[in-house]
């Protein structure tokens, strides 16, 4: 074997990221601040506080609070055992049910209702496509402790006024009611009489549901079963007065804040713990992922959490989803530059100038790129001059050994003239600041 060869079986195997978990590059890193930013301006606009819960949870929090017939508990989840204690943890696939944990350990709704919003990583064993990730981001708001239609139709302006404040195109309001438990039994019989009619059908999965959760048979994805659901049996028939109330309620307040909305009786969404008013925001520019946020009114979950019955309503949003529309209606932000002001030099007492500089620059809240060869030595003025140019900065401070010997810098214009300036060390904030101010006028 030649010495080459050698080398190359003895090459260090690179590591690559889990599949489906995404990095998030220093290109992007400017698009998710600008919807970050967004989200911190409607939350406080509407009176929302942020509450941070841990990323791992028990697993009971969410085969309790989403339920165990749903596609996340069923096969989504990331649990594993705690090797020290034996706990059964899980990485959390959603928010609500670890906020509802946290309200109630922490006794939140004991002074009265809540409003809390909330962001993160979230996690799902899905298979990674388009829109869909294993290592996702929600944003997510949740009210707790209001029973009125009033705080649907808030939760709902708030997302409306979101899609315009972040320039969505194409997206569509769906609703409907899920009504309270009775009337959802009622349906059930019904819903299930007209699939076991239909139970040729049925996928492997919806045969399952027959039994434990048939409204879920009805959230189906499955193409070849569409036109049988179409036919089955609405729920929003099986609705009582004051389920119809509400939803009327609901729909009179939305309508009078120009909100449209479809009603779509199939819509029952993906947790088990909703009542009344659920809700979709969906897009048909998203190709197969079109749900970019939903939500709904989950009043029992509370109580079934353990902890005192309090209603409460929210939604949630997937911020990848939400930037790729974002991309698609041509409203994310352009590129911003690294820094305002980039500054050269020759190593040695150049470079202790040039460093002394930059941090007084950076004190008055100018933001400074000072050079740093990469061998660690120095470069020349012209490669410099191409780094100065890239990073988008308005004006380069110069600083070499002619410069020094004098106790001046110059300050060269990078977009403009391609003027240059010599200023005396201790002038060099007065000038920056003149030259940046004038160069945005
Ligand atoms: P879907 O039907 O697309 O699986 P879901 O009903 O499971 O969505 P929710 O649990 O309601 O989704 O989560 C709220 C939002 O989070 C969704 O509308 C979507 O925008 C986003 N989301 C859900 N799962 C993923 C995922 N695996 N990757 C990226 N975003 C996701
Ligand atoms: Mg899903």
């Amino acid at each position: 074997m030649t010495e080459d060869n050698n080398k190359k079986t003895e090459k260090i195997q690179k590591i690559n990221g889990v599949r489906g978990m995404n990095d998030l590059l220093p290109a992007e890193a400017l698009q998710w601040a600008h919807l970050e930013h967004a989200l911190r301006d409607l939350t406080r606009a509407y009176g929302y506080e942020f509450l941070r819960t841990p990323i791992v949870e028990a697993t009971a929090v969410f085969q309790r609070g989403i339920g165990e017939v749903t596609d996340i508990v069923e096969k989504e989840m990331y649990s594993f055992e705690d090797r020290l204690n034996g706990e059964q943890l899980t990485l959390r696939p959603e928010g609500t049910a670890a906020v509802v944990r946290a309200v109630i350990e922490n006794n939140l709704l004991y002074e009265g209702p809540k409003r809390l919003w909330y962001t993160g990583p979230m996690f799902r064993h899905e298979r990674p496509q388009r829109g869909r990730y294993r290592q996702f981001h929600q944003f997510g708001i949740e009210a707790m402790g209001f029973a009125g239609p009033d705080i649907d139709a808030e939760i709902i302006l708030m997302g409306q006024r979101l899609w315009d404040e972040l320039g969505l195109k194409g997206v569509r309001l769906e609703i409907n009611s899920l009504g309270q438990a009775d009337e959802r039994t009622q349906h059930r019989t019904a819903l299930v009489k007209y699939f076991e009619q239909h139970a040729a059908q049925l996928d492997e999965d919806s045969q399952r549901r027959l039994t434990t959760n048939p409204l879920r048979i009805l959230d189906s994805k499955n193409p070849a079963m569409q036109a049988m659901i179409e036919g089955a049996p609405k729920l929003l028939d099986f609705l009582g007065v004051e389920s119809l109330q509400h939803f009327n309620a609901v729909q009179t307040l939305l309508k009078a804040n120009n909100i449209p909305c479809k009603i779509n009786p199939r819509l029952v969404r993906g947790l088990d713990y909703y009542n009344l008013t659920v809700f979709e925001w969906v897009t048909d520019e998203l190709g197969a992922q079109g749900t970019i946020a939903g939500g709904g009114r989950y009043d029992p979950l509370i109580e079934r959490m353990g902890g005192k019955s309090a209603p409460a309503c929210g939604w949630a949003m997937g911020m990848e989803r939400v930037l790729e529309l974002m991309k698609v209606s041509g409203s994310l932000p352009e590129s911003q530059p690294q820094c305002d002001i980039y500054i050269l030099h020759q190593g040695g007492e150049t470079l202790i100038a040039a460093m002394i500089i930059a941090e007084r620059l950076r004190s008055a809240g100018i933001d400074v790129v000072l050079f740093c060869p990469p061998d660690g030595q120095s470069a020349s003025f012209k490669s410099q001059m191409k780094k100065a140019d890239a990073s988008g900065a308005a004006y380069a401070v110069i600083i070499g050994p002619d410069e020094l010997a004098r106790n001046e810098a110059q300050i060269k214009d990078l977009r403009g003239s391609g003027e240059q300036q010599a200023v005396a060390f201790d002038q060099v904030l007065e000038a920056v600041i003149d030259a940046l101010v004038g160069s945005s006028e």
